[in-house]
């Protein structure tokens, strides 16, 4: 078992702590034990990590795709060694089971090997022109990136928000989330482990509001690359219009779940129901509106009450736990509301509702069903453990359903007419969509929205390539 490390921020390499900063405290969702302090920024913190960022760019943009590789893969190569006390820390800080963490540790070293591929991939190209004169297209690193990334994935957020500048030749200042910290820390460390310029790669924490302003107030900050909220979203890429910053928004979701008469709905429910629980439902892919064929749709909604009830809530670290706690008080309020309004507004709730117990952040794996569109979860991202399940009649009718809202992260659907799986995948309002799967990610695969859940890319060659810019080039 991995004690909780003590923090700091990493600025021009070194641990920053202490010296009357503010601090801000870390807590066991499991418990509501306090793991560590935490130094926040002051301006001159930010000034300086700005300061180093522009050195940064300055050393990483002249550095080989052979460099730039090499960091990544022997990133990944640390992060494998390192898996266990790096699961154990996200655990401790976001609660989720173990089981999950260690997968989030494999994804961010899929994805840094990935993109240590794509580090040899930035291909320009040549244009056609007359024999004596040259044109040619080349894509350069953006320059500093401001990145933010949220609690729900501790150390995959940061993996996504570290890589894909590193790759692209640019330097980057993480401001993770506060709640999570230490993970947000170790995957920096790998990197710095691995051989990366002190100058590339730093981490500061802070008042949120506060960090964002200052650095995209900066010149120096090239771009910003941010997940969280749709709110916080636009209110954060307003700011990046004064100094013209390129963004990558990668924000809130509602993700609808087809299920049509035809489908295999054992198989539906066998992946629906722990995809749902997943991270309590903190993901921003969870899939959250059940829009179920009328046939079919008692069955569905029986069988997805059983399997909320046969979840095995309980403390992240402890063996067979299916569902932590949810990751800060936050998060239990909103349900807890959410759930209040729907069932006021005739929703019926067919498993869950509450709390559990009054130490750590638990939550009841709950189904509501026949819940009335007006409900505010049916319009709003509830990020929690609900599942929403209502019956629908035609196929239209669904279409119209899953694309009601401004949201459109990831879609799902459960059919076997391989007509109809052809015409979903055409219509289906969202920038990922998973026909008779949950799985809709992959390191060599886009990951983002359309619509209110952002714009840009994170993983696949547009990862790397949201992180650079083009250059023509015209040699008379
Ligand atoms: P929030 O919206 O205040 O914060 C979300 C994230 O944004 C946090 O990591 C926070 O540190 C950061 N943040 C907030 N204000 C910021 C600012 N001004 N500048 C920079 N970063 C800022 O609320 P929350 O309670 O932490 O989360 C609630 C909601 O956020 C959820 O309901 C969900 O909709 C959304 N969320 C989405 C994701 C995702 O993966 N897309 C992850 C976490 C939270």
């Amino acid at each position: 078992m991995t004690d909780y490390p003590s923090l700091h921020m990493t600025i021009d390499g070194q641990k920053v702590s202490g010296g009357g900063r503010r601090t801000f405290e870390v807590v066991n969702p499991a418990t509501g034990e306090t793991l560590a302090e935490l130094p926040l920024a002051e301006a001159a913190d930010l000034d300086r990590a700005l300061e180093v960022a522009e050195k940064g760019f300055q050393i990483w943009r002249k550095s080989t795709a052979q460099e730039r590789a090499a960091v990544l893969q022997g990133a990944a190569r640390l992060m494998v060694e390192r898996q266990e006390e790096l699961a154990c820390i996200a655990t401790l800080e976001q609660g989720k089971p173990l089981a999950e963490s260690r997968i989030e540790v494999m994804m961010n070293v899929g994805l840094f090997n990935f993109y240590a591929g794509e580090c040899f991939r930035n291909y320009g190209r040549e244009l056609v022109r007359p024999e004596e004169s040259r044109s040619t297209v080349r894509w350069e690193p953006v320059g500093p990136v401001a990145a933010f990334a949220p609690w729900n994935f501790p150390l995959g957020n940061p993996g996504r928000k570290l890589g894909a500048p590193i790759a692209a030749g640019c330097s980057v200042i993480l401001k993770s989330a506060e709640e999570t910290p230490a993970s947000a820390l170790g995957v920096l460390q790998a990197l710095l482990d691995a051989g990366l310029p002190k100058e590339v790669a730093q981490a500061v924490f802070g008042v949120p509001d506060e960090v964002s302003r200052h650095l995209l107030g900066s010149p120096i900050i090239r771009k910003l690359s941010f997940t969280g909220s749709t709110v916080v979203g636009k209110h954060l890429a307003r700011l990046a219009t004064e100094n013209m910053q390129r963004t990558t928004m990668e924000l809130g979701g509602h993700g609808p779940v087809l299920v049509f008469d035809d489908a295999d709905v054992e198989k539906a429910l066998a992946t629906s129901v722990p995809g749902k629980y997943r991270n309590c439902g903190q993901v921003c892919v969870s899939p959250t509106r059940f829009i179920v064929q009328e046939d079919v749709f008692e069955k569905f909604r029986d069988g997805f009450i059983e399997g909320a009830r046969n979840q095995q809530v309980g403390d992240g670290l402890a063996d067979g736990t299916s569902m932590g706690p949810m990751a800060n008080p936050r998060r239990p309020e909103a349900i807890d509301r959410f759930i209040a309004d729907a069932v006021d507004k005739g929703a019926k709730l067919g498993a869950g509702g509450k709390r559990i117990g009054n130490q750590g952040y638990f939550y009841e794996p709950s189904v509501l069903f026949d819940v009335p569109l007006d409900a505010e979860i049916m319009n709003e991202e509830p990020f929690g453990p609900v599942a929403i399940v209502n019956p629908f009649r035609s196929e239209e009718e669904m279409i119209a359903e899953a694309n009601r809202l401004p949201y459109g992260l990831a879609a799902y659907a459960w059919t076997s007419d391989v007509q109809r799986q052809r015409r979903l995948a055409s219509q289906l309002e969202a920038g990922m969509v998973g026909i008779n799967s949950h799985m809709i990610g992959g390191a060599d695969s886009p990951f983002g929205g359309v619509k209110w859940s952002g714009h840009g890319s994170e993983d696949g060659i547009e990862g790397v390539k949201a992180c650079m810019v083009t250059k023509a080039v015209h040699e008379g």
